[in-house]
């Protein structure tokens, strides 16, 4: 470009100093030797200019890749040790769930006495013994489902036609003595609920059953109610499986017990987390449940949220694609 633009103020200084004297003519060079002197200076700038740029350009992109390229790596390995720690606690938990079934199996069968040559304190103990085991058994089982779902394992899911009624069955056996048993009134209703659901019947049975026992946990008197109804809202943005869900249904557990203050009410979702960690003496429980439960929800393509009031009660709701037609 310098180059075109000295040859046509050459060109241009030829041509008219023809026309002109030679008084002019030699001003007219002058003017031209200042011109392609600042031009061509220019142009020496420019490409330097223009150098350094491509070559920062070029460092910069080698440092891009090469931050890139550590991301990458640190992301695999901390999906190494994420999946390496769900296996240690995969395998663990099954390998203490093997002899200690054996153990409740034996304390069931001593607990029966059936040659009668216990003591009553003995079969006190014996009670003991099988239902903390029953308890260690329940938490190992939490434990192996958690690390499963964390390690990203597909988890056997289930699929078919869900009848609320049959639900609402499962619910009443389950709990309706352990109201009784409280004191606390107990409540199922279906409210406008489609007949069914396609859904994973067990997974949802076992989300709504870690609900159900909190609400009487934590519930020592007035009521636990589960309603199920249509729902438009309520949970987390972003979950396209509800958001594109023909219908959403929402299973409501509600309870009139001792609440969650507001500051604890997302950390409850965590592993191992407690609102209150100085009532657990109290209330029992390992803080698994509702993670559980949150993780259960989503692999079904729903979700769990949850308002509460300390002192007046919570309510945690469970929203599930509700089309008969669509798969979780
Ligand atoms: P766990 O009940 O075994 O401790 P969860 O994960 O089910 O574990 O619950 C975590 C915590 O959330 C509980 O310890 C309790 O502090 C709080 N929580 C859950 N459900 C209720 C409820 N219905 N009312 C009051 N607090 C609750």
């Amino acid at each position: 470009m310098v180059a075109a633009a000295c040859a046509i103020a050459v060109w241009y200084t030829i041509e008219t100093s023809a026309r002109l004297g030679p008084a002019t003519t030699n001003q007219a060079l002058l003017v031209l030797l200042a011109f392609n002197s600042v031009a061509v200076l220019t142009g020496l700038v420019l490409s330097t200019v223009l150098g350094e740029r491509a070559r920062a350009m070029r460092e910069l992109r080698g440092r891009h890749d090469e931050l890139e390229a550590r991301v990458r790596e640190r992301t695999r390995e901390v999906e190494r040790a994420n999946r390496a720690k769900s296996d240690f606690l995969a395998t663990m938990s099954h390998e203490l769930r093997t002899p200690l079934n054996s153990l409740l199996i034996l304390a069931g069968m001593l607990r029966d006495n059936p040659v009668r040559n216990l003591t009553p304190k003995q079969i006190q103990y014996v009670h003991t013994i099988h239902s903390s085991g029953t308890d260690l058994l329940a938490l190992i089982n939490e434990i192996l489902d958690l690390a499963r779902i964390e390690s990203g394992a597909p988890v056997r899911l289930d699929p078919a036609l869900v009848r609320l009624a049959d639900l609402q069955v499962y619910v009443e056996q389950t709990f309706r003595q352990l109201a009784v048993e409280k004191g606390v009134g107990f409540r199922v209703e279906l409210d406008g609920a489609p007949a069914e659901i396609r859904s994973d019947q067990r997974r949802l049975q076992q989300i709504l059953k870690n609900l159900l026992a909190n609400a009487f946990k934590f519930t020592r008197r007035g009521e636990v109610a589960l309603r199920v109804a249509p729902a438009a809202a309520g949970w987390s943005a972003g979950r396209s499986s509800l958001e594109g869900a023909a219908q959403v249904v929402a299973f409501s557990v509600t309870d009139t017990g001792i609440g969650i203050a507001r500051d604890k009410q997302e950390m409850v979702f965590e592993a191992f987390q407690q609102a209150d960690p100085s009532t657990s003496a109290e209330y029992g429980g390992t803080g698994l449940g509702l993670s559980i439960s949150r993780e259960l929800a989503r692999l079904l393509g729903g979700d769990i949220s949850v308002s509460s009031e300390p002192g007046r009660g919570s309510c945690f709701t469970l929203y599930l694609p509700g089309d008969a037609g669509s798969a979780p």
